[in-house]
């Protein structure tokens, strides 16, 4: 990885939690925990209606991605039903 690269991902918090909204299925909101560890194919659940969302994670965003074989075998992440209504929420 390049230095700008370095400078990016130390800007990431270690942890932080991250809204999604389950736009495709329920349409409802949930929260999902992720560390800037994370990288390759990550399975996200949804909480509310069990909807797998196939995404790859890099340094711990969720990108726009659909799994990818390069990855490897695919993370899965249990979503939490969300308490918080009024933040910006990415669409997955
Ligand atoms: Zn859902």
């Amino acid at each position: 990885m390049g230095e700008f690269g370095d400078y990016f991902v130390k800007r990431i918090p270690a942890r932080r939690l991250e809204q999604f909204h389950c736009g495709t299925q329920c349409g409802k909101y949930f929260d999902t925990y992720l560390r800037r560890n994370m990288y390759g194919n990550y399975t996200i659940v949804c909480p509310n209606c069990g909807h797998n969302h196939f995404r790859v994670i890099k340094d711990g965003v969720v990108s726009d991605e659909r799994h990818d074989e390069k990855h490897g075998a695919a993370v899965k992440i249990m979503g939490l039903v969300s308490t918080v209504k009024d933040k910006m929420r990415k669409e997955i």
